[in-house]
């Protein structure tokens, strides 16, 4: 123990910049499916060695086994006992957590950030309170870093928690919620909260203001991202994920903690960088995703209306005849594709169809699936070649040279709503024109209508054919249909 002590500081700071260096070079490796796994051992390799020294430090200021936090255990007893209870769940969600429910568990990880955050200056705003009392000066910086904490904290975490129940699709979170005076309301709390933010600022040893905040900020959290419905989700999941890493950064320097500024900051900075991808991919300002002002429109037609006896549906023996003759064809994958499993099926079909002399491309949707770079990763594990895989900008004009687009899974990415309804929740939002190729082969279950929840005219339109099946099933029967 006097060993870990006396180790001297400069090699705890030095564990620290490693610690931030890799998390820096992890991060650049999670940018490509090729380089993420390794991106992603560096970086969990770095919270080790954060993790790690983190222990001599604490013994040095005091928290070793002679003195006992909770009582029957000494702090480090308390570390041990984190990390352990923390890797059990961790390792058991990774294993357990199918990959189209990911996006969920992302929410939940964000809020669960938020939430400690909240905890964490919660307690230091008690010790800060007892050195008030003793009589200690308190540095204005920790006062605000602590009010920080709570405010971003606890949006994150109510906020995380409803962009979890839409995700999941609980009925009740399924329609946004959405009134007239809601503007309103958010900017009175949003005032509010700055109120409390300044007054806990000038008086450092109430705890009262800080919980005030705190709630305050919890029902912010639920109005700001319950109105958010349709397609936006994408777009509020990288908010929050940049809010939690903002609320880590604080309570980094709520606890003098280098390491957690600097894992904070590049979690802020780099989901404030995708929350602008997605806005720019999905045509929204981001200044209504900060206050929570995207709303639904008005109703769209219903399912009756938009597909009344106009909808034809097809067999793989067909889709196979008209492969036969084609000589460019696109396949757009969806989130459905994620559910069936498909991208293996999917790959094999594109492989076997440019056996046979065809053109074969992927158009990808930058919110297609349920989370940023969905469709990217489940075609990077098919084996699909990157260079099959086309962003929309470059693949849109090719649409009408395409003879046939298969779409799998595939629904709010391809709804022309998006492009001739206004009032239509999705209005705005770039799709994939696959109504411009020469027949549109639709591959899904049923007519349930996608996330945004609104039917889509594409089903019914005259170049169109439904294949209604599974999506892993209707690849492989046609496969078969094919090489029969
Ligand atoms: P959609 O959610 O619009 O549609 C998916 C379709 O897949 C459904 O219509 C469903 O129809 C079909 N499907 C489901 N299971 C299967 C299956 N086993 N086999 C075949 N088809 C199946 O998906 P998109 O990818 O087009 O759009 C993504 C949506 O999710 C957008 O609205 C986006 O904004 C939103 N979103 C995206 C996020 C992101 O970061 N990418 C995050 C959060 C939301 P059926 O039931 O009839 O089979």
């Amino acid at each position: 123990m006097d060993y870990l002590i006396n180790i001297n500081p400069a090699y705890l700071n030095l564990a620290y910049v490693l610690a931030a260096v890799l998390f820096i070079i992890g991060l650049k490796g999670l940018c490509r499916p090729r380089t993420a796994v390794r991106g992603n051992i560096l970086n969990a390799t770095g919270m080790l060695i954060a993790v790690l020294a983190t222990v001599p430090i604490m013994l040095r200021e005091g928290y070793g086994p002679g003195k006992p936090l909770v009582s029957g255990f000494s702090t480090i007893g308390l570390v041990v006992a984190a990390v352990l209870i923390g890797s059990v769940i961790g390792v058991f969600f990774a294993l357990k957590i199918r990959m189209t429910s990911m996006p969920q568990m992302v929410a939940l990880l964000n809020g669960f950030g938020g939430g400690a955050s909240v905890l964490v200056a919660g307690a230091e705003q008690l010790v800060k309170k007892k050195d008030i009392f003793e009589g200690n000066a308190v540095e204005l910086n920790v006062s605000i870093a602590i009010l920080a904490s709570g405010l971003i904290g606890a949006v994150t975490f109510w906020g995380s928690l409803v962009a979890f129940a839409k995700l999941e699709e609980y009925k009740s979170f399924k329609k946004p919620f959405f009134y007239p005076g809601l503007k309103t309301v958010n900017a009175l709390l949003g005032i509010i909260a700055i109120v409390l933010f300044v007054w806990g600022v000038m008086n450092p040893e109430s705890t009262a203001i800080y919980w005030a905040l705190v709630l305050l900020a919890s029902v912010l959290g639920l109005t700001l991202v319950n109105p958010i419905g349709g397609a936006d989700m994408p777009v509020v999941i990288a908010l929050l994920n940049s809010y939690s890493g903002l609320a880590a950064a604080s309570t980094g320097f709520v606890l003098g903690n280098s390491v957690l500024i600097i894992a904070g900051a590049l979690v802020g900075a780099s989901g404030i960088i995708l929350t602008q991808i997605m806005c720019k991919a999905m045509n929204r300002s981001m200044t209504n995703v900060l206050f929570g002002t995207m709303g639904p429109s008005a109703g769209a037609p219903s399912a009756d209306d938009v597909y009344g006896g106009k909808v034809k549906s097809t067999t793989a023996d067909e889709v196979a005849m008209m492969l036969d003759g084609a000589r460019r064809v696109v396949i757009v994958p969806g989130y459905g594709m994620a559910v069936a499993q498909a991208q293996h099926a999917v790959s094999e079909l594109a492989e076997y169809l440019e056996s046979k002399g065809v053109e074969v491309d992927f158009a990808v949707h930058p919110v297609a699936g349920r989370m940023p770079g969905h469709m990217n990763v489940l075609l990077a594990e098919a084996d699909v070649p990157y260079d099959k895989l086309r962003e929309m900008d470059e693949v849109n004009p090719t649409f009408s040279q395409t003879d046939v687009a298969i779409v799998i899974g595939a629904n709010d990415v391809v709804n022309p709503v998006a492009r001739t309804d206004p009032k239509s929740p999705i209005a705005g939002m770039p799709i994939l024109d696959v109504d411009k190729a020469r027949t549109v082969v639709i591959i899904k279950r049923s007519l349930s209508p996608g996330f945004a929840g609104i039917p889509n005219p594409l089903f019914a339109a005259d170049n169109t054919l439904m294949y209604f099946s599974d999506g892993k099933k209707a690849i492989l029967d046609l496969l078969t249909a094919l090489k029969e």
